[in-house]
Order: C-alpha cells, then sequence, then structure tokens
C-alpha cells in the first residue's frame, strides 16, 4: 500500500494541479491532497472554499482531500505517508524545491520527495497567474475547471 502526499496551497486548484494528481492517481494506491492552511501565505479563497474547490476539482476515487496546519512533516507521520508529491515546472521551481525537500528529509528521514514534470501544456500555468488574469477581466477558461472560474469571478467583482 503505497501512499503519496501531495501538499499545496491551491490558491486556487488549476488544470495543472488536476492533470497532475491525475498521472500520480495511477501510480500510487492513494493520494492525499494536503491543503495547506495557509498561516504562512496570503490567500484569496478561503481554507474551506480552497478544500471544496480542490474535491470538487478531483474525482479520482483513491484521492482524497484534507486541510493541514503547521508542519507539512508532522501530517505526514500523522496519515502513515512517506512519499511527497511536487510538480517542478521551471528552473525558478527548482531552488524552493530542493530545499524544501531537503528540510523535509532533514526533520524525517523516512520522508522522500518526489517530482513529477508538468503536462506540456501547463508547464507555466500557477495558481497566481490565474489570480492575475482573472483580476485583470481575462477568461480563465482554458486554466481552471468551470466551477473554479465561476468562484474566482465572485471573488473578484466586489474588488474590480
Ligand atoms: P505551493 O504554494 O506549495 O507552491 P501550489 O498550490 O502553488 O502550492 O502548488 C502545489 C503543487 O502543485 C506544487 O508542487 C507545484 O509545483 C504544483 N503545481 C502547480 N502548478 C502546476 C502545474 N501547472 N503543473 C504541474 N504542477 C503544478
Amino acid at each position: 500500500m503505497i501512499r503519496a502526499a501531495f501538499p499545496g496551497t491551491f490558491d486556487p486548484i488549476t488544470f495543472g494541479h488536476e492533470a497532475l494528481v491525475a498521472r500520480a492517481s495511477g501510480l500510487f494506491d492513494e493520494i492525499i491532497v494536503a491543503v495547506a492552511a495557509g498561516v504562512h501565505k496570503q490567500t484569496i479563497f478561503s481554507l474551506d472554499e480552497r478544500l471544496r474547490m480542490t474535491a470538487k476539482s478531483l474525482p479520482q476515487n483513491n484521492v482524497s482531500v484534507e486541510s493541514f496546519d503547521g508542519l507539512l512533516a508532522d501530517f505526514l507521520r500523522a496519515r502513515e505517508c512517506r512519499i511527497i508529491l511536487r510538480g517542478l515546472r521551471a528552473v525558478s521551481d527548482f531552488e524552493f524545491e530542493s530545499q524544501f525537500a531537503h528540510i523535509n528529509k532533514t526533520l524525517d528521514g523516512n520522508i522522500e520527495t518526489l517530482f513529477l514534470p508538468p503536462s506540456n501544456e501547463y508547464i507555466h500555468l500557477s495558481s497566481t497567474m490565474v489570480r492575475e488574469v482573472a483580476m485583470l477581466g481575462g477568461d480563465v477558461a482554458k486554466f481552471v475547471s468551470v466551477h473554479v472560474a465561476k468562484a474566482l469571478l465572485e471573488k473578484i467583482a466586489p474588488c474590480r
């Protein structure tokens, strides 16, 4: 039984995240998508909103969505999971990702971080870009599911 965790902020979940989880769900018995409570980052969606949207976008039977607060290493231990999955989009991701992998390994020697390359069409897609396009009034239909696009519109409408 091999369980992997895919941690992130998911503010909001994009087609890039969805494609990565779809591929990973065929590689592992179980995937826990771990949505960070976000104390370290300012998010536009609340934790509940991010959890709901993320779960709605991921229909795979072996994928569950949970929130975590505090250290990812502690969450993994509590879930008896030792694999962290991360997407590695570009060279710019590399520095943070290698530090993140290293710190988690140092905190708990059992943890292994595995990187999956993004699907080609989503290699430059990030939640940050999606939020910016939405805020500037652009169409995000090519980047996120319909329900996420709708939530983005509702969220930013009062700000425009
Ligand atoms: P974080 O704030 O931890 O970077 P994100 O929600 O932005 O959280 O990303 C979570 C994970 O999803 C990261 O491993 C990131 O590299 C990966 N990811 C984000 N966008 C894409 C994409 N377009 N294709 C593949 N992986 C992605």
